[in-house]
């Protein structure tokens, strides 16, 4: 590891009071950017990219066909749209800044962009926005399902960090992913605080939110600083990037981590009531994963786990 990346300057503030003179580049989706046009009246846009899809093929083509002169590039949406914007504005060396309609996964703020590719899910290096700016009123108008889904991108710790230390005691950590006690105990420390803010930032209340946000961001920086997410991802993001590739792509990443952290956190041995409890407060969708695909996917996963080299974790001994 020879970087360390940083967070984003957050500006809290509401999307209508945005004035930006700059030629824009919007990358967005199209329920996104309907929820929100209203109020970012205020934003010059030049050219527009709509994104459906997380591939590198998709989104160099997308690259191709736009060649109008933009000064900044603005990301309105979820994950996928952040992560396309991130690549977009690595490549075109613009400026970015991301405006999050749900505080849906940590997307918005880390340093890489998740794509797809031979079934599952890999992270390229991109970039880090320069600002983010986060609108709690128009985050707590995001369809609830979606709204405080982030939440599984912090509570993937319980599950995460648990196998991270398991891989430790079974002597599988590689160099340069040893097992550091204090990066555990801080991450044990914030999965403690976003049990304390989910029903809050479920129902949409501003402070909740905020710390969702707050959590969010102290998960990703702690990984920043060890160069890896083993204290965040492990067996629970294996099960959400398999029963994905299983069942063709659609879901959320929240209906997909949600109900895996629950699933490995039982096999894990560990109790599930206050990891249910807050993934309920949250709206997160439990049940949209049908049991037939779930059990395939267990069965398949230990394979998956070796086949696409991902650090060992329960996954590989199921
Ligand atoms: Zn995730």
């Amino acid at each position: 590891m020879n970087k360390v990346p940083n967070l984003p300057f957050v500006h809290l503030m509401p999307f209508v009071d945005i004035e930006e003179k700059r030629e824009v580049l919007l990358v967005t989706s199209t329920p996104a950017w309907n929820a929100v046009k209203d109020s970012l009246r205020g934003l010059n846009i030049a050219a527009t990219i709509e994104v459906i899809e997380a591939t590198i093929e998709n989104w160099d083509s997308l690259l191709t066909r736009h060649d109008s002169p933009t000064e900044v590039i603005y990301a309105v949406g979820g994950g996928l749209t952040a992560d396309a914007a991130k690549y977009f504005a690595s490549k075109l060396n613009l400026p970015l800044v991301v405006l999050p309609t749900a505080l849906s996964v940590d997307a918005f703020i880390t340093a890489a962009s998740g794509i797809r590719k031979d079934g599952c899910v890999y992270y390229i290096e991109t970039k880090v926005p320069e600002r983010l700016i986060l609108d709690l009123e128009t985050v707590a108008k995001a369809p609830a399902f979606i709204r405080a889904a982030g939440i599984t991108d912090v509570m993937s710790i319980a599950t995460g960090a648990w196998d991270w230390k398991f891989a430790h005691e079974q002597g599988k950590n590689p160099q340069g992913m040893e097992f550091i006690p204090w990066v555990y105990d801080n991450a044990q420390s914030i999965l403690n605080s976003v049990f304390d803010c989910a029903e809050a930032a479920g129902r949409g209340d501003s402070d909740g939110l905020k710390t969702l946000y707050d959590c969010l961001a102290m998960e990703v920086q702690l990984c920043n600083q060890i160069g890896h997410s083993r204290p965040e991802e492990g067996s629970e993001h294996y099960f959400a990037y398999a029963v994905e590739n299983e069942m063709g792509h659609g879901l959320p990443h929240g209906d997909l981590v949600g109900p895996a952290i629950l699933l490995i956190a039982k096999l894990q041995g560990q109790d599930t009531s206050r990891l249910e409890k807050a993934l309920k407060a949250c709206n997160v969708p439990l049940n949209n994963i049908p049991q037939e695909m779930i059990e395939r996917t267990l069965k398949i996963l230990p394979d998956y786990s070796r086949k696409h080299n991902l650090s060992f974790g329960i996954a590989h001994t199921l």
